[in-house]
């Protein structure tokens, strides 16, 4: 099987993005993000930030969104003019806004607010996304201990990202991390972390050629994929956030070949 090879402009950017948010995350005040952890409601699927209370600090969030415009803008200038725009509209309604959209994946939103602005399709859902992730993570944190399982088809349940990865640990537990908000939990070796899945004939471990440490866990029920990386033979072991980015072209195999993070949409198999 071949690697697909991703560019590596894509990659430095992607890391310095990670390095802005870790650094970012440490300007949070964390007491005014906290989960409200329902039971109830995370055994029916509720990711935790749907119902948690947190205090967004626009003035923050709008200084993050500079330091991308700075970053982007260095690396294509073309996007000067889009910013130029950009920096008009995005009053404190609208990152309030932009907010609460990202959070709940609202795509379409985005894809309209760019549509009326003129702004590059990708751009204004990369921003937010990009700014919502430290809050993501301080409450990640917090809701860490209560967080062990998620429920089949519901994605992570603190921020509802769909699982794509998975590290080995100790004995080789297979523990899975939200790249998005970097949460945890364990999950059966042969199990599929989509759809919970643990039949072993329809829940294969695919090898890629020239990794030694790596393979892609594919179920043939719902043709979802989750990269499993045995981290326990890293020097250093990476962050999830960079973990995923180095692993990216997995991703690129793994969809080459009909799978998808999520597997099939709820209901549909
Ligand atoms: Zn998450
Ligand atoms: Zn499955």
């Amino acid at each position: 099987m071949k690697t697909t090879v991703v560019s590596r402009e894509y990659k430095e950017l992607q890391s310095k993005i990670i390095k802005l948010q870790e650094s970012w995350k440490n300007s949070v005040h964390a007491d005014g993000v906290n989960p409200n952890l329902d039971k109830a409601a995370m055994a029916a699927g509720v990711p935790v930030v749907a119902l948690a209370d947190i205090h967004f600090e626009i003035p923050l969030f709008l200084q993050w969104i500079k330091e991308l415009e700075e970053l982007l803008v260095n690396q294509n200038p073309a996007l000067s003019a889009s910013f130029e725009i950009l920096n008009d509209k995005l009053t404190e309604t609208v990152a309030h806004q932009w907010i609460e959209e990202a959070l709940s994946f609202n795509q379409s939103y985005f894809n309209e607010f760019a549509r009326e602005t003129g702004l590059e399709e990708w751009l204004p859902y990369f921003l937010a996304e990009s700014a919502v992730r430290p809050y993501l993570q301080i409450l990640a944190e917090k809701a860490q201990p209560e967080i062990h399982k998620a429920e089949p088809r519901c994605g992570c349940q603190v921020c509802g990202e769909p699982v794509r990865i998975a590290q080995l640990e100790g004995e080789g537990q297979k523990v899975v991390y939200c790249p998005r908000c970097t949460v945890h939990w364990r999950d059966k070796r042969v199990a599929c972390s989509h759809c919970g899945n643990n039949d072993h004939k329809t829940v294969e471990n695919m090898n890629v050629e020239g990794e030694a440490a790596a393979q892609i866990q594919v179920c043939e029920k719902c043709h979802g994929y989750t990269k499993v990386i045995d981290t326990r033979q890293y020097i250093t072991k990476p962050t999830v956030a960079i973990l995923d980015l180095t692993t990216i072209h997995l991703d690129f195999i793994a969809q080459e070949r009909g799978y998808t993070s999520g597997g099939s949409p709820k209901g549909k198999n």
